[in-house]
């Protein structure tokens, strides 16, 4: 088989997996929580919300905002059928769980959206760069990165975690960020690693801009798409980002009262 041949297979490959998760995985009932439409991609697809608990304390998750770093899609799947088994676990929180952030370029296995912007460096932060053309000439140019930020104002979660490939590590951006990285990398094999604020990106604007913890989870290049296996890897990491109680560490951190 050629290779042109094999990425076409592999591509479509994806485009199938992408089409059933989309149908069917993260359909969810009105009776479990609600699910919303935020947005569309250029494509026209939806871009899907899902929301479980009323509680204050809010987290939001993010999955596959480059449409080839797709393994947080079952991953965060599988947290969603965790959260249902344990209600008590969102007793005074919400989750908002978003798992593909970037459909087009998920059902095409790209990193891109479908004008070729990289989504990861279209958000207003402070370092924001204008000269590199796939950054999108304006912070929000692109209707997927809108999509994410309406969540963002609408919800204004208190942490999030944003899982994306290859560099297999828990990364943080801004000060606020890094405690929550830790107790995190202590339920999984990624080791906690700062790999720089990328400009434009959601770590740097949640991070840097918002002042507000965010990890971004690395996973392995060749994680795989079968989400007991991700689960089983890295399931507990989620669960900790849950239950990252952010207060208490803003409250320890300020030290003992004069
Ligand atoms: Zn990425």
């Amino acid at each position: 088989m050629s290779k042109l041949c094999h990425r076409a297979v592999k591509c479509s490959v994806y485009a199938a997996v992408a089409a059933m998760l989309l149908a069917s995985a993260f359909r969810v009932s009105a009776a479990d929580a609600h699910t919303e439409v935020v947005g569309k991609s250029l494509d026209g697809r939806p871009i899907e919300c899902q929301v479980y608990g009323e509680g204050e304390d809010v987290l939001w998750i993010i999955a596959t905002i480059h449409g080839n770093e797709a393994a947080g899609t079952p991953l965060v799947a599988e947290f969603v059928k965790w959260l249902k088994l344990h209600p008590e676990e969102l007793k005074g929180r919400r989750v908002v769980v978003t798992p593909v952030a970037n459909p087009d370029g998920f059902a095409d296995n790209v990193r891109h959206n479908r004008t070729g912007v990289d989504l990861n460096r279209n958000f207003p932060a402070g370092n924001f760069d204008s000269k590199v053309k796939v950054y999108g000439e304006t912070p929000l140019s692109e209707p997927e990165s809108r999509s994410l930020m309406r969540v963002l104002s609408q919800y204004f979660p208190d942490r999030v975690v944003t899982i994306h490939q290859p560099l297999d590590c828990m990364d943080w951006d801004g000060d606020a960020s890094k405690p929550m990285a830790e107790a995190m990398a202590a339920k999984c094999r990624l080791p906690v690693k700062q790999v720089g604020s990328r400009p434009g990106s959601l770590g740097s604007f949640v991070g840097l801009t918002l002042g507000k913890p965010i990890v971004t989870m690395e996973l392995p290049e060749k994680a795989g798409m079968d989400g007991d296996v991700l689960w089983k890897e890295y399931g507990e990491s989620l669960i900790a980002a849950l239950r990252y109680d952010h207060q208490e560490q803003a409250d320890s951190s300020k030290g003992s009262p004069q």
